[in-house]
């Protein structure tokens, strides 16, 4: 049985190998591990544990900062599970095993001059673990990647394969793009894709007043807006990508060293430790550091400019709001620190989706600012996570299923208006709970 704290952080019994995820708050002990090479292995394995009685997981990587892929059943694990399975030229799709790690996707993709549309901060993640929480990026007309989904295969409780698009099982597609694991193990996703394009990126510092001032405008006139806050300062970093027609100019090799692994992974990491052993340091450094990135244009293919390695540890809690409430919120958030004895030294990043139609997307049905906070690992968060809780859920946001927060069923009922839809769903394919675990009995309900 999985044991979640306040915010997410679980401990699981069982006897196997110990599980635990990226950030080291979830921890859990699986019964039995396996790691199915094809989706008949995948559903045989689902109904050998549906006989001997064990509830079944799967995971990605564990970048997830809740228990969402935390068992103390069968945990299925997807590094055999990977590989592009078809490349549909006509149709623009790419047919992907669940397994497969975000990056292998991009650079085989772009090795056939092929892309994805949109993409988040990272590609460490599985292509199911990141569409099943709705990992997201940022986006003006381009939404999360369980939006460029348009068809998947998912074994179902009973260990049958259903194969689900817009025009095949529609109502089950229509939940299982974005299923936090609840609807069966998906074993195979298809994406639409396009030619490989090029993006301009503007990195460039500006105050937190005139890019709130701004945000409409700055997120209306740009394919992808996204901003940095640095707390305890007046500082923003704001990034702003665009189609190019090139020619491609990459970061030069030392100057995207210093910015993308010195200050952004190097520097900061020592930043983070002075700052977490030292609270007091914090708002000074921030002032230091929030000056140190300087504005700077380059031009790539679109995974290197939105993703970027991250190797600080952290912990991290983000919220989906309407477009309308959240410049206010984020006003509410800076005013909080500012009244607050928080030291803070990662900065609150905002980012933008247009409203999408998957009943639990955190976009789903409205257009969507996100709001993330993070802390340091090993730093208490609790207390800063909790206050900026409440902020956000006083203008109805929406918690990212991956990170951490402490909101119930009965709570998110309220917020998305299909939830009733995707809970009838999980009833019918999964009744007896095969996939239930902890965190689903939490937001989901029993
Ligand atoms: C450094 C870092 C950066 C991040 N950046 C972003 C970002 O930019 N944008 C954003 O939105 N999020 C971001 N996240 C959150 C992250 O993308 C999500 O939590 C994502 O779900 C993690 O994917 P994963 O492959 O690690 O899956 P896991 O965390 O291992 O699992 C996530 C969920 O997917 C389920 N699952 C996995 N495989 C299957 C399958 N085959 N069938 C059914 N269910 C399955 C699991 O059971 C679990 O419920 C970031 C996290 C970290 C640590």
């Amino acid at each position: 049985m999985a044991v979640t704290d306040v915010l997410g952080g679980s401990k699981g019994r069982g006897s196997g190998a110990p599980w635990r995820n990226w950030a080291g708050n979830v921890t859990a002990r699986p019964a039995r591990t396996v790691a199915p090479a094809s989706t008949e292995e995948l559903a045989a394995a689902v109904r050998t544990a549906a006989a001997e009685g064990l509830t079944v997981k799967a995971v990605g990587t564990g970048h997830s900062f809740t228990a969402a892929a935390a068992t103390d059943g069968l945990l299925i694990r997807p590094e055999r599970l990977t590989g592009i399975r078809r490349i549909d030229r006509v149709a623009g799709t790419v047919t992907v095993a669940a397994g497969t790690p975000l990056k292998d996707l991009n650079r085989a993709l772009s090795a056939h001059g092929l892309s994805l549309t949109n993409m988040g901060d990272v590609m460490e993640q599985t292509v199911s673990g990141a569409t099943s929480t709705g990992t997201h990026g940022t986006g003006r007309d381009s939404a999360s990647i369980a939006a460029q989904i348009t068809a998947l295969e998912l074994v179902t409780a009973d260990g049958s394969v259903l194969r689900c698009s817009a025009g095949e099982n529609a109502e089950v597609f229509a939940g299982a793009r974005l299923g936090l694991g609840a609807l069966g193990v998906v074993s195979e996703l298809t994406f639409v894709v396009e030619p490989e394009f090029l993006l301009t990126a503007r990195e460039e510092p500006m105050t937190f007043d005139e890019v709130t001032d701004r945000f409409g405008e700055l997120a209306a006139e740009n394919e992808h807006f996204e901003f940095y806050w640095f707390p305890h300062t007046g500082n923003c970093n704001t990034k702003r990508n665009n189609r190019s027609q090139g020619p491609a100019a990459p970061p030069g090799r030392v100057s995207g060293w210093i910015e993308d692994e010195l200050l952004s992974n190097g520097v900061f990491q020592v930043a983070c430790a002075v700052g977490r052993a030292v609270p007091a340091a914090i708002p000074g450094i921030a002032k230091v550091s929030s000056r140190a990135l300087s504005a700077r244009t380059y031009t790539d293919i679109p995974y290197k400019v939105f993703t970027s390695p991250r190797r600080v540890r952290f912990v991290e809690m983000e919220y989906a709001l309407p477009r309308a409430a959240a410049i206010e919120t984020l006003r509410e958030l800076k005013a909080l620190v500012e009244r607050s004895a928080f030291r803070i030294s990662f900065p609150v990043e905002v980012r933008t989706a247009p409203a999408d139609d998957i009943a639990l997307s955190t976009a789903s049905g409205r257009d969507t600012v996100y709001i993330a906070v993070h802390m340091y690992r090993g730093t208490p968060y609790q207390g800063y996570f909790g206050a900026v809780e409440r902020i956000m859920t006083a203008h109805e946001g929406r918690p990212h299923w991956g990170k951490l927060h402490t909101r119930d069923a009965a709570y998110l009922a309220e917020v998305y208006p299909r939830f009733g839809e995707f809970t009838a769903l999980r009833d019918r394919l999964d009744p007896e709970r095969r996939f239930a675990n902890g965190y689903l009995r939490q937001v989901l309900g029993e």
